[in-house]
Formats: structure tokens, sequence, C-alpha cells
């Protein structure tokens, strides 16, 4: 059977095992070390460079899809502020879990020193160093653009690009017509020719992997980290989805326990096996139409929106992610990074589109604005492909949940 046949999580999985495998054989032999660090080590880095070259143009094309479609302004206001107010809640509720859990797991904990290079150990420094001093209007100043190319040229500024897109996609759903319908398409399209790229960039992934981990310096206290690290991620996935999500759908949405997962059930699992919010959408929508007898309206506009926007799973998972990272590299967070991190963590999922990876991609988002270097990413790459298929249950079943909640809320307006 040739390679191409071995699903793509498995041959991920096999070249984290020979990877984990390399990095500890390798410690008895000098000259083993040494070609890892001249050869396999420049592999991990094109592969996170190639990470970087589709971030931007993903991000800003699926935002402004996903924002630009909505069809007349007074749609927007009729459903929209329902839909906000549900995302709104159950995303801060997401990113709030996920950094109370790392905060009390504390999964970084348990390494001691990672060996990280001279740039990197100095880029610490600073960062333990700067005091935070802004107020949040100062701080939202900073963050807004005002170079739509500059910020576009510059991976540092991928929020700026969020924001960005926001912007432009809020003034297309104010357009009608023809431009509008041309605009659309052009950005489809871009966004169906970097999710190519991000399948050759996939496809990459088993090397990049053995890589990145390859030339990790292991030890059982990062392997049992990362275990500690996966527990706090599902563990948090899985109070959304028992605890939060029944919470908002039992009250807003007038749908019982047992009743919403089992006329889920199937959507759940294609979103699990797929790690696709995008490719489960129209069994998605499908399923909030028959079998929960949602309005066309609101299930197009919750469910279309919500798969790129309402990513729970993927805000929680970001947030456990940089915590474990920061205390991985030994960087105590302050109050005020944690706040940032939420807020990153929020407009970055709304920019990260429903495919498998995605969430990893914008985590560079994160770990940049709090001045982590983004290498860090290496630490968790080696799960990533297990926990994507965990968090994207969690987001599929979000927008199934809003979409619930917001038919409820709406029932007593009159939505046409
Ligand atoms: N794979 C996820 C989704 O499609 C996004 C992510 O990578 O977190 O919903």
């Amino acid at each position: 059977m040739g390679i191409k046949k071995i699903p793509l999580s498995t041959q991920i999985i096999a070249a984290m095992a020979i990877g984990v495998s390399w990095a500890f054989l390798q410690k008895p032999f000098p000259e083993l070390i040494a070609f890892t660090t001249d050869w396999i080590k420049p592999l991990g880095k094109i592969f996170i460079k190639l990470l970087f070259l589709v971030a931007v143009p993903l991000v800003f094309s699926s935002l402004i899809v996903g924002m630009g479609g909505l069809k007349s302004v007074s749609e927007l206001k009729k459903i929209g502020k329902y839909t906000f107010f549900i995302f709104l809640t159950t995303l801060v509720s997401a990113t709030v879990i996920g950094l109370s859990l790392a905060y009390l797991i504390s999964p970084g904990s348990k390494i001691e020193t990672l060996a990280v290079d001279k740039a990197t150990s100095e880029k610490i420094a600073a960062l333990q160093q700067s005091e935070s001093s802004d107020t949040f209007t100062g701080a939202l100043a900073k963050i807004v653009p005002d170079n739509i190319l500059h910020a576009l040229s510059d991976n540092t500024m991928m929020l700026q690009v969020v924001i960005i897109a926001f912007i432009l996609g809020i003034a297309l759903s104010k357009m009608n017509g023809d431009s509008k319908t041309k605009i659309l398409d052009a950005l489809e399209a871009v966004q169906s020719w970097f999710t190519e790229v991000i399948h050759i960039v996939m496809a990459l992934s088993p090397i990049g992997v053995f890589a990145l981990v390859a030339s990790l310096d292991l030890n059982a206290q990062v392997l049992l980290s990362l275990g500690l690290y996966m527990f706090t991620v599902v563990l948090g996935l899985a109070i959304m989805l028992f605890v939060v999500y029944p919470l908002c759908f039992t009250t807003f949405g007038k749908t019982g326990y047992l009743d919403f997962f089992s006329k889920s059930r199937a959507v759940l699992l294609m979103a699990f096996s797929t790690s696709s919010s995008n490719a489960t959408l129209p069994l998605t929508l499908n399923v909030v139409k028959e079998k929960f007898n949602v309005p066309d309206n609101i299930s197009n506009f919750v469910v279309s929106v919500g798969a790129t926007i309402n990513m729970d799973g993927t805000a929680l998972y970001k947030c456990v992610a940089v915590y474990f990272i920061a205390q991985s590299l030994g960087v105590d967070l302050t109050l005020a990074q944690m706040g940032i991190i939420i807020l990153t963590s929020i407009l970055s999922t709304a920019g990260a589109a429903g495919i498998p990876g995605a969430g990893m991609i914008t985590l560079v988002i994160i770990l940049q604005t709090v001045g982590l270097p983004a290498e860090g990413i290496v630490l968790i790459l080696a799960p990533d492909r297990l926990l994507d298929m965990f968090r994207t249950t969690v987001n599929v079943a979000g927008d199934i949940s809003a979409s619930l909640c917001v038919n409820g809320l709406a029932q007593g307006e009159k939505v046409d």
C-alpha cells in the first residue's frame, strides 16, 4: 500500500513516534545530535514557515466571506444580535474555562528547563521585564491598524489582519448587487485556493512533525507534561460539550439534553472524523433544519457564519496551549497578558478557517501578540491532530447549540 493511502493522522502519529525515538536514541551519539541540528532541524523550520505563509491569506478571505455573506443589514440586525450574544457568551466561557483549567492543572510546570536557543532566551528575558502599563483603550489603539498593505505584509501583525477583515466583512454585508457578488466570489476562490495550499502543507506535516520532534531535547518530564496538557484540553472540551452547551440549549433553545445528543450524533461523529467544521457544514445545516426544525433564515446564517467564527473548542484549546507553552518556557503570565490571550484567542479564532489544523496555525497569532516565540508551537505539535478531532466536534456542537438558542430567542420576535 502506498504511503498516500495511509490516513494522514496515522502518518503523523507514526512520524511523532519515530521523532520521539530519534530524539531519545541520538542522546549518546554527539555526531548524530550534530546531524539532527544541521540537517533535520531546518526541515522543521521550513514547515513552520509554510504554516506562516498561508496564515494571512486564509484568515483574511475566510473571515470576510463569513461576515460578508449576510444578505442585508436588516437581516444582520434581526438575527445578528442573538447570534453574536450566544457566540460571544460561549466563546468567553470557553476561553475562561481553558485558562482556568490550565492555571489549576499547570501542565507545563513539570518541565523544569526546556533547551531554547540564545535568541529565544533573550526574547523571554525581554518579555519578563516588560511591564504592561497600557489602559484598555490604550491597548486597543495599538492594535487597530492604519495600513492594510502594511498589516498584510507582516506576520507579526495577524491581529490587525483579523480586525481589517472584520471591518471589510461588515462593510461588504451592507452592500448589494453585482459588486458584492463579485467580491464574495473572488474571496471564496482565494479561500479554496489557499485551502489547497493547506492540504499540501498538511501532506508535508509528517516530515515537519518528525523534524520538529526529533530535534527536541526530550525527557520523561516533557512527555508527562504533554499528557497533562492533552488531559487539560480534553477536560475543558468535555465541560463545554456536556455542561455549557446543555445549559444554553435547555435554557434558550427549548431542547432536551438527550434529544440534542441523539439528533446531532451523526454530525458530531462526522466532525470528529474529518477534523473540519467546513466539511461538516452541509450535514450540520441539514440536521439543524430537518431534525431540529430551525427555520432556513436562522439556520443558514448561524451555521455558516458559525463554522468560521464560532469555534469554542479551538478557542479553549488555544488558551490552554499558550499557557502551556509559556509555562514550559518558564514565563509567568500576568493577569493583563491572560486578558490579552482571551481577547486574541477569540479574535484569531474568528479568523480561523474550519479546516484541519487551522487552530494550530492561528495559535501563532497569540504567541506573537503576547511576545512568546512562535517556535513554542513545536511543543504542542505532536498531539495536535488528535486534539483537532476533539475540538472540531465541540466547534460543530457549538454551532448547532447556537442555532437552537437563536431560534428560541427569536421566536418572540418576527423574523422573516
Ligand atoms: N479543525 C478545526 C475546525 O475545522 C479548526 C481547528 O483547527 O481548530 O473546526
